[in-house]
């Protein structure tokens, strides 16, 4: 999907602020989009808190 594609470029960058405008105004109109980015943000954040705690030897 061609959505997808824009929405994984964004997850790539660190900073909300780094949504390129065409994201977001594609979120605004799609709510299917947004539900996928914010389990794909959850997503990250888990696999980092298990990047780290692997890096400690946990
Ligand atoms: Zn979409």
């Amino acid at each position: 999907m061609e959505c997808r594609t824009a929405l994984s470029a964004e997850l790539d960058g660190e900073a909300a602020d780094a949504v390129p405008e065409d994201v977001r105004r594609h979120l605004r109109d799609c709510p299917a989009c947004v539900d996928w980015l914010a389990a794909a943000h959850r997503l990250q954040r888990l696999v980092r808190a298990a990047r780290l705690a692997a890096d400690r030897g946990e």
